[in-house]
């Protein structure tokens, strides 16, 4: 069993434990894989809720000591981020793949920039314009950054809807983008347990848009030792 999409203390919205935490508690639920996604940081720390750009270094180090000490169970090392035009223009995704030990980089659209001279973000538009049109800013995002060719992975891709309402053909459509340029790229498409704990995160509908041939994984993440073991039981059901 892989447990796949695991975050730490250094992010800032996790549980203070140790690294080998996480670790201990997989091998115990029966995994025998562990993977690390922990927030990506950005050079000049323009974000929040993520670890400092100082802390990448460290990050990486400590996991590949862990690493090295547990043959029971295989640790994974790698970073969730946002696809951001004006980093990737900067050689920002490129430095990341090159970090020594680093295996993959996980696509996670929190948010999506909207101008590149000054950067601006989406969560500096008006509430009610995010409410209408921000699983297209997301989405578009998330096939820029699919076919950048620097991702691994794309976590919760039904999450871009999370301000929507009723299932339309807007919606339709950018979930039908997002599936095709992630079948086309070959990768993986995140079925996450974390999403599946709230309606409006999950979306069968997306889902049921996915052709049985294109890659899934089943996604933890887990910000706490609490939510890795709950989401243990219903990774086992699904
Ligand atoms: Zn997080
Ligand atoms: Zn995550």
């Amino acid at each position: 069993m892989k447990i796949f999409h695991v975050h730490t203390y250094r992010c800032g919205h996790a549980e203070h434990v140790p690294d080998e935490a996480y670790i201990r508690k997989a091998a115990a639920l029966g995994a025998d894989e562990i993977w690390f996604t922990d927030h990506a940081p950005f050079p000049g720390d323009p974000f929040g809720a993520r670890m400092a750009y100082a802390e990448l270094e460290e990050y990486v180090t400590t996991l590949r000591r862990l690493q090295a000490q547990h043959t029971d169970i295989a640790v994974h090392i790698g970073l969730e981020t946002e696809y951001f035009p004006h980093f990737d223009a900067a050689g920002y995704y490129r430095e990341l793949r090159e970090i020594p030990g680093l295996e993959m980089l996980l696509l996670g659209q929190h948010m999506a920039q909207i101008s590149d001279d000054p950067p601006a973000y989406s969560f500096s538009l008006p509430r009610g314009v995010l409410d209408r049109e921000e699983f297209v800013l997301l989405g578009t995002a998330l096939v820029h950054g699919i076919e950048s060719g620097y991702f691994d992975a794309v976590a919760h891709p039904d999450r871009i809807f999370r301000r929507c309402g009723d299932w339309d053909a807007r919606m339709q459509s950018m979930a039908s983008a997002v599936i095709t340029a992630a079948v086309r790229a070959g990768l993986p498409l995140e079925r996450n347990l974390c999403s599946m704990e709230s309606d409006r995160l999950y979306r069968e509908a997306f889902w049921s848009l996915v052709p049985e041939t294109a890659a899934t994984v089943i996604g933890y993440d887990a910000h706490s030792l609490r939510e890795m073991e709950r989401r243990s039981i219903v990774h086992a059901l699904l």
